[in-house]
């Protein structure tokens, strides 16, 4: 839409580019939330605000509480960033808007959280976790299908991380209206295994935006066996 290289250094009018980054630090208090797998609110939220929710460190590019996060906010403070972009000042309480949607939805992290007319519909991850899971079981082909991967780390940090409060279904990362999902499939010997995967993303990702209403899932979908 806009010169996406929009840039650090044309610094001439600054009190708009004030209302992307920085707007994030004022308003979120250091260290007032954290996901699930322990990183920041704060942080993953500033990342996703500079345009950075494609640039993955190692520990998000197999963490779906940071995918999912990154994802959403980047959604959320788009409005923003066009704004900043565009000739016209943002109206002042646009960030302001933007953070109080932030602020209701890390309250619970490991709820989905949409907010109709009518008031707020929270869906657990859990039941996100279930829903993904069914939907890959029924893909031909597939014989088993878990919620998690047993070859990523995601496992141990998650455990880690849900220390206090035990979660089986942790490889699923929900906030707002983005869910990042891990799954872990084993499929039937002699089937063509990659037709088999592609399946199970495509399923998964229809299922989730029909029942839970999400607007955007990722799933990553590790083949660790065969089986007779
Ligand atoms: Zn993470």
């Amino acid at each position: 839409m806009t010169d996406d290289s929009a840039s650090d250094d044309s610094a001439t009018d600054s009190s708009a580019t004030d209302d992307s980054a920085d707007a994030v630090r004022r308003r979120l208090q250091p260290a007032e939330a954290t996901l699930p797998c322990g990183r920041r609110v704060d942080e993953t939220l500033e990342q996703a605000a500079e345009g950075g929710a494609d640039d993955l460190d190692d520990h998000q590019s197999t963490c779906p509480h940071c995918q999912a996060a990154l994802l959403e906010f980047s959604a959320l403070w788009q409005p923003v960033r066009d704004l900043v972009a565009a000739p016209v000042t943002a109206p002042a309480d646009l960030a302001d808007r933007v953070m109080r949607r932030v602020h209701q939805m890390v309250t619970d992290t490991w709820f989905t959280l949409q907010l109709t007319e009518l008031g707020s519909l929270k869906i657990a991850a859990r039941i996100v976790a279930r829903i993904a899971r069914d939907a890959a079981r029924q893909v031909p082909g597939v014989r088993v299908a878990l919620g998690r991967s047993t070859a990523s780390r995601l496992v141990r940090l998650v455990e880690r991380a849900t220390f206090s409060h035990r979660h089986p279904d942790a490889a699923v990362g929900v906030l707002g209206r983005t869910a990042a999902v891990e799954l872990a499939v084993a499929v039937q010997y002699g089937e063509p295994v990659h037709d088999i995967a592609r399946e199970v993303q495509q399923r998964v990702i229809l299922q989730l935006r029909e029942s839970i209403g999400l607007e955007s899932v990722t799933v990553n979908v590790t083949v660790d066996d065969v089986v007779q």
